[in-house]
């Protein structure tokens, strides 16, 4: 079946030092894994068309759709600290962009698909495990509600890549609003490239935020812009018990989408130290130092701004910091009205924030998991919440003071339930799960579990009669310790 996706390109008409133009490399036996068929709907594309031969041909790299116009990107990054100025899109290829029909242009990429001039020492593969974590993690992260890319498809090569060991290899297809990064605009201003810088900053204006366009100050307002989205990304993330992994600046969106899915966690219980990450010694990205590292990512986009901020060094340093200065105020405002939503508090003053700061701390205190304690606050189930606590006495006079200040509002945990289960899921891709449905897809190639993850995992705020096994923190055996790149 012939496959049309109406590409329209505009990255690609960007100088040639932006990017590489490439194609895919071909693998020798690919199979389908899925494709994503409502997101399809949603970019104009006919999912059977991608269910097909042919789509199948274009997703795995060995056939290129008509109209993509295939180039990896270039950029550069800090990755934990440490400035890397050439990094680019070492396994990955962009096909092109899509107009969906919410009319939002999106790009679509391949991840995985073969070696590019920027793949160093890597093979430009990508392994499957991996490949099915993002897709699970992105899709969750999508049905929660929060600014991610997405996935459209993850296919299997029919190739063994190495790794620790040899492992099956798979290409995944990767929608995002783009694949603009921090480090992109790193990549232009360590070259003292600040043509590039502009034209850089002009496209991601004209992409993401337009209406920086018209105010005196373009780059300024973008920089606002991006200050903001990241502001109120790191907050959702804290919400919802999202701990990213590797916040390098090359992982950091200009869009302000979650991007680059690698060894990321959600917590079971709440702990501000929490670290995944198996490549995370310091715990410079722990869950409690997002905020900060997002804070440090933006100060490095401040910096390859410069140039454009301001007539002189002195006056563009002052726009910088004037800019970056609105950062913890939004993201704390953000933090603390998510938070006395998640316990169903409708006041915004200092007693109010204080209450739902002060169940954090029982929480930490008391190794209580972070999901079900909300989830069960709204489902006005006191004794599903008291039970996750070590020290029940402790979270009972939490309890109490919650009970008065609600009825203090006129209002009672019952009365909230409706607005406190929106914003509380009970269903997270919990890490012992997320590695036993990759476990028996990659030992056995039985993707049945990571189908029927991916089906609870799409309605996380809706109670699933009979996948109650879903919302259960690991026991002490299925405890993951560690997440890795795999890369
Ligand atoms: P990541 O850790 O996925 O954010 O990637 C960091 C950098 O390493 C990017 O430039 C990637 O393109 C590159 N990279 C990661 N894995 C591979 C691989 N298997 N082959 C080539 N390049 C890779
Ligand atoms: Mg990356």
């Amino acid at each position: 079946m012939p496959v049309r996706i109406p590409f329209d390109n505009t990255y690609a008409r960007l100088p040639e030092r932006f990017f590489a133009r490439l194609k895919p490399t071909p693998v020798p036996g690919p199979r389908l894994i899925r494709v994503n068929r409502p997101l399809a709907e949603s970019l104009g594309i006919d999912p059977a068309s991608l269910e097909s031969a042919e789509g199948l041909a274009i997703f795995s790299g060995n056939a290129l759709a008509d109209g993509s116009g295939p180039i990896a990107q270039a950029y550069a990054g800090h990755q934990f600290g440490g400035f890397s100025p050439q990094l680019g899109d070492g396994r990955a290829i962009l096909l092109g962009e899509v107009v969906g029909r919410d009319g939002i242009r999106r790009d679509i990429q391949l991840k995985g698909s073969g070696p590019t001039p920027f793949s160093r020492r890597g093979d430009g593969r990508a392994a499957l495990g991996p490949v099915l974590r993002e897709y699970l993690l992105s899709e969750a992260m999508a049905a929660l509600g929060l600014p991610t890319t997405r996935a459209l498809a993850a296919v299997m090569t029919g190739e063994m890549v190495p790794r620790e060991t040899m492992v099956p290899g798979a290409i995944f297809t990767r929608v995002a609003a783009s694949h603009i990064r921090v480090g992109t605009f790193q990549y232009f201003a360590a070259q003292g490239d600040v043509e590039a810088v502009r034209l850089l900053a002009d496209y991601a204006i004209a992409r993401h935020y337009p209406q920086a366009a018209e105010t005196a100050q373009p780059y300024r307002a973008l920089l606002d812009g991006v200050v903001a989205r990241q502001a109120d990304l790191v907050a959702q993330w804290l919400l919802i018990g999202f701990i990213h992994g590797v916040m390098n600046t090359d992982n950091t969106a200009i869009s302000g989408e979650t991007i680059d899915f690698g060894p990321c966690a959600f917590m079971d219980a709440y702990d501000t130290r929490a670290v995944f990450s198996s490549i995370d010694y310091q715990g410079r990205y722990a869950y409690g130092n997002q905020p900060n590292i997002a804070f440090w990512n933006l100060s490095r986009l401040a910096e390859a701004l410069l140039p454009l901020l301001g007539e002189n060094d002195d006056a563009a340093i002052a726009e910088a910091k004037e800019s970056l200065a609105a950062f913890a105020p939004r993201f704390q405002a953000a933090y603390d009205a998510g938070l006395r939503r998640k316990i169903g508090v409708v006041g915004n003053d200092e007693a109010d924030t204080a209450l739902a700061h002060d169940l954090l701390r029982v929480m930490a205190d008391n190794g209580a998991d972070f999901t079900l304690t909300f989830r069960s606050l709204s489902e006005a189930d006191d004794e599903a919440a008291r039970v996750l606590f070590k020290d029940t006495a402790a979270f009972a006079g939490w309890m109490e003071r919650w009970h008065r200040h609600l009825a203090a509002e006129g209002s009672s945990p019952i009365a909230n339930r409706a607005a406190m289960r929106a914003v509380n899921p009970v269903y997270i891709p919990r890490n012992h799960i997320v590695e036993q449905v990759i476990q028996a897809a990659v030992s056995a190639e039985d993707f049945g579990p990571f189908e029927e993850f991916l089906e609870v995992l799409a309605q996380p705020y809706e109670q699933q009669p009979g996948r109650e096994r879903y919302t259960l923190p690991p026991t002490p055996e299925e405890r993951v310790l560690q997440t890795f790149c795999g890369t």
